[in-house]
């Protein structure tokens, strides 16, 4: 792939501009300038929301036939050059060009569920002649656009999770302004690009790049934004919650994600998900593998096998096919994992393999013997490290994995249906996996947290509904219904 400086502008209400300051994007591998893009002010945070206003009527005036014409085209688009968008994820961001194509088509699929789910916006007539005295009336409800989504997303998905905002809020006739990590915002520019050959509508759509210090608040605070979508870590999501006023809030959190292995478990087919749940995008995902709790008849061979599939990993250029796992996301980033790490070990936690750092490289790392409330075990790791867990029976498996403050989704290794039930049921996590890792998603599954892990559900239609208001209707007749 050629390398050159490319000066990417951004899209503010249907014109591609350019900034007065702009912000360096650079490959995390080496450090490389890979792209200079606009750092958006506030007043062209305002100016969006001012004309994304504006979107949203256009928006909601858009026939079912072509926001389903508009959502397949893009699709297309972005099926037509697979390959720009997968170098380009796996050039911003941390992925492999494996893991990057693996988005790339995730997204396509997220973009054609919400081209399908379009035309099943529907609502459901009402029964008002239920209550004695309303014999003569007859109604239903139907869903609206909520109007203008304001969109913050994270580094670790640059593509798919712009789409799962993009997707569904054009699939629902609203207007919407993303606001991408600053740490990688070409993905969402590209994907702005297929909107735009798609057909979109000016001002439906503006993805305007920044830092979340200059623009943060004037996107979150504003009255006339009707819901702020937002995908990140904790703080931000509650910083975020704790400004935006009354408006929806879609909030897609951290997690600290366990596994459970039973000892009827298929051992080579757990070891196998968790090891490639725990370092999938070097275990910067939210679903990523971070504590797996095993029981004592086979944790020895659980542990063996588990280390030894790690150290097969492949560590190096995110371009090479061969790579399993690429740099994190900044060197700051691998400091940060490498100290916590060092925390744990210092007191009393064992390293099993891993704990090497070079630049913004960290060996994939195995720890047992984790004090159960350190912050290591506690808090969201976000990076390729793995916590390693005897327990005497599924019962303590069970309470060791709810003692955390999150609960996004969480796996079990087991062949017998008792104990799959009984981990459905008690598991304070909004998935439960069973015979995968937490790990594991398709782009239709609702999907969301308990706990400090988010409000509300995505997965397009879950979204759908979260982007849209029901108005209820009614007819009051002059003779009975
Ligand atoms: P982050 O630091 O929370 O940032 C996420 C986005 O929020 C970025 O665009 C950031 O902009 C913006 N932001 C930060 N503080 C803000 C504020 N006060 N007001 C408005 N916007 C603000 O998260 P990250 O490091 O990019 O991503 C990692 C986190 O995302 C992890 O915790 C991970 O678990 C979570 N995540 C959750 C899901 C899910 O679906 N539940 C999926 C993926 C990731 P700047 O870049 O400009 O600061």
């Amino acid at each position: 792939m050629e390398k050159t400086l490319q000066q990417r502008k951004m899209l503010l209400a249907g014109e591609w501009v350019t900034g007065s300051q702009t912000i360096n994007v650079e490959n995390p591998q080496d450090g490389e300038i890979i792209a200079q893009i606009p750092a958006a002010t506030k007043e062209e945070a305002l100016f969006a929301i001012q004309e994304g206003v504006k979107g949203a009527e256009i928006a909601s005036r858009l026939s079912t036939f072509e926001r389903m014409s508009i959502l397949k085209k893009a699709a297309n688009w972005i099926e037509e050059r697979q390959t720009l968008f997968a170098e380009t994820i796996a050039t911003e961001g941390s992925k492999t060009i494996r893991e990057a194509r693996k988005e790339v088509k995730r997204c396509i699929e997220t973009i054609r569920i919400s081209a399908e789910e379009t035309r099943r916006i529907h609502g459901e007539t009402v029964p008002f002649d239920q209550m004695e005295g309303n014999e003569n009336r007859v109604g239903y409800y139907q869903r609206f656009p909520i109007g203008l989504i304001v969109a913050i997303t994270p580094f670790n998905d640059p593509l798919n999770l712009v789409a799962h905002k993009v997707g569904p809020a054009i699939a629902a006739g609203n207007a919407i302004i993303v606001k991408p990590a600053t740490v990688t915002p070409l993905s969402a520019l590209l994907l702005a690009e297929a909107f735009e050959q798609a057909g979109l509508p000016k001002k439906v759509l503006s993805v305007i790049t920044g830092n979340s210090s200059e623009i943060g608040d004037v996107l979150v605070t504003h009255p006339a934004v009707r819901m702020i979508s937002f995908t990140g870590g904790y703080e931000a999501g509650e910083s975020i919650a704790s400004k935006a006023g009354i408006k929806k809030l879609g909030m897609e959190l951290g997690s600290n994600s366990p596994a459970i292995v039973l000892r009827d478990a298929d051992i080579h087919e757990a070891v196998s998900s968790t090891v490639s749940g725990a370092f999938w995008a070097v275990g910067q995902n939210c679903l990523g593998v971070q504590r797996v709790y095993i029981e004592e008849e086979v944790y020895s061979i659980f542990e063996e096998m588990f280390v030894e599939k790690t150290r097969n990993l492949l560590i190096g250029d995110k371009l090479c096919e061969a790579t399993d796992m690429g740099p994190l996301i900044t060197e700051k980033e691998a400091i940060r994992i490498e100290n916590l790490v060092l925390e744990a070990l210092e007191n009393g936690a064992e390293l099993l393999c891993g704990g090497k750092r070079d630049g913004a490289f960290y060996t994939p790392t195995v720890l047992t013997n984790v004090d159960p409330e350190s912050k290591i075990a506690q808090e969201e790791i976000f990076g390729p490290v793995v916590i390693l867990d005897r327990v005497k029976d599924f019962s303590e498996a069970i309470q060791r994995s709810n003692n955390v403050a999150y609960g996004l989704q969480a796996g079990i290794f087991t062949k017998n249906l008792d104990n799959a039930f009984k981990a459905i049921r008690e598991l304070e996590f909004g998935g439960i996996m069973v015979n995968d890792s937490s790990d594991f998603r398709i782009d239709a599954m609702p999907f969301g947290g308990m706990k400090q892990s988010g409000i509300g559900r995505e997965g397009v239609a879950f979204s759908i509904l979260e982007m849209t208001e029901l108005k209820v209707v009614c007819f009051k007749l002059n003779h009975g219904y």
